[in-house]
């Protein structure tokens, strides 16, 4: 009935949350509220890396993307999942140093890391960066040569795949800020002037195509172009690349019209991608790396609201203000994204008119969702949005100084706070009189 079977409706007509009562989680934290199902947050890691197990003989590791929803307990959990994890700044890096992530399991992106950035990244001993530039090489070469290491790396391609949902195309991807382009010779030439570098080994190659994509096609069609640049590279410079790193992109459900495919089939037809073009070219099987982040943890996370205030303005809307907005939930005001939304006290009732969720910012775009079918709401409702665990927590901000909401993890029967929620002297910490 909701976008995750993890989420149900109680004798009392409340929204549930694994074994937890929605209403009761608000009453007890207060909102707005992050609420994240750790269960079904492991379950998709397991799903994932199954899917590498069965349909690529385990030849491959499953990075979690730190970007949509980077806290250490999360990094710890996707590692006691035996995952590894992506990171594209210095603070995801430092979460996860600090939670002992394993630091050969990181891969650290980024279309233009400072040379701090890539100093703390070669001290924590990160295990493989992914090269975007010429510049960034140079200085990369430069850094480890001081440090008297050789730095493991992977360039960041664009092979020419630029995945819409439901759409894609083959071409126009070479405008994209993030790394260097096949069609033009970039690449092949940036990896000839790599081989000369005394502190550089290519490792891999790596792509990231785009986000929220229901089809298999795209990331078919990246495999087979990345392999054959990989039997490409063979031929001509005789570089032996080990990694493949296709990137995440793969699609979730935010509402009725979203239907995903399961890690299994997303995965399973990339692998047979692969393996008919080293057969095809005659090369080995790369180690295969994804990077999901949407998928594992937006369907697990929900955020909870108390209603506020509805202004019924005839013939124009009616809107319905929450006691939160583009703080903590910038995806709407940012690009339009769709969400799917349930008052979580009185969570059977049909829907019988349409309403706009406004935030509390002052900003007439600070809204949640404009013009959706709801039931009956009245002041102090509990109001949940589904499908916020990823790029909500990881995109908040304190605009009008308003505090950032806490997580708090459900997990069987426990709850447990994994990040608290902002005072406001945590506002004002950094001011200086
Ligand atoms: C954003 C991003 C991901 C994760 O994308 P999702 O859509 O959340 O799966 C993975 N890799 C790279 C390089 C990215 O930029």
């Amino acid at each position: 009935m909701f976008n995750s079977d993890n989420l149900s409706i109680n004798e009392n007509n409340h929204l549930t949350i694994g074994t937890h009562d929605t209403v009761a989680l608000a009453k007890e934290y207060g909102t707005p509220l992050y609420v994240l199902d750790e269960d079904l947050m492991r379950k998709h890691c397991r799903d994932y890396k199954e899917a590498i197990d069965k349909y690529y003989s385990g030849n491959g590791l499953i990075l979690f993307a730190s970007k949509a929803l980077c806290t250490m307990y999360t990094a710890n959990l996707a590692e006691s999942e035996g995952l590894g994890a992506d990171v594209v700044s210095g603070g995801e890096l430092y979460t996860l140093y600090k939670a002992a992530f394993p630091m050969d399991k990181v891969f650290f992106h980024g279309n233009n890391k400072t040379q701090s950035e890539i100093e703390l990244a070669i001290h924590c001993g990160v295990g493989h960066i992914v090269v975007d530039n010429k510049y960034e090489l140079d200085l990369l070469n430069d850094i480890a040569k001081e440090k008297g290491i050789i730095q493991k790396i992977l360039f960041r391609i664009k092979p020419g795949i630029d995945a819409h949902t439901h759409d894609f195309v083959k071409t126009g991807q070479i405008d994209s800020k993030f790394g260097v382009a096949l069609e033009n010779g970039e690449a092949f030439e940036i990896h000839k002037y790599a081989t000369t570098l005394s502190n550089i080994q290519v490792d891999g190659v790596h792509c990231h195509i785009g986000s929220q994509i229901f089809e298999f096609e795209p990331f078919c069609e990246a495999a087979k172009v990345m392999m054959n640049f990989i039997a490409d590279l063979k031929a001509k410079l005789s570089l032996k690349i080990k990694i493949l790193n296709l990137g995440g992109g793969f699609g979730i459900k935010y509402d009725s019209t979203d239907d995903p495919l399961t890690p299994a089939e997303y995965i399973k037809k990339t692998a047979e991608a692969v393996k008919k073009v080293a057969m095809e070219r005659n090369i080995d099987l790369p180690y295969l790396v994804f990077e999901p982040g949407r998928s594992i943890v937006a369907p697990a996370g929900i955020t909870l609201y108390t209603v506020g205030g509805v202004k019924e303005i005839e013939n124009v809307r009616t809107y319905v203000s929450v006691d939160g907005g583009m703080g903590d939930n910038p995806r709407y005001i940012l690009y339009g994204a769709k969400y799917s939304a349930v008052v979580a006290n009185n969570a059977g009732a049909k829907p019988i008119a349409p309403v706009t969720i406004a935030g509390k910012c002052c900003e007439s775009g600070d809204l949640i969702q404009e013009n959706i079918m709801m039931p009956e709401i009245k002041v102090g409702d509990t109001l949940a949005i589904l499908a916020t665990g990823a790029y909500n927590y990881s995109m908040a901000s304190n605009y009008n100084r308003i505090p950032r909401p806490p997580i708090v993890a459900v997990k069987g029967n426990e709850k447990k706070v994994i990040v608290k929620r902002e005072t406001y002297d945590d506002i004002i910490r950094n001011d200086v009189l």
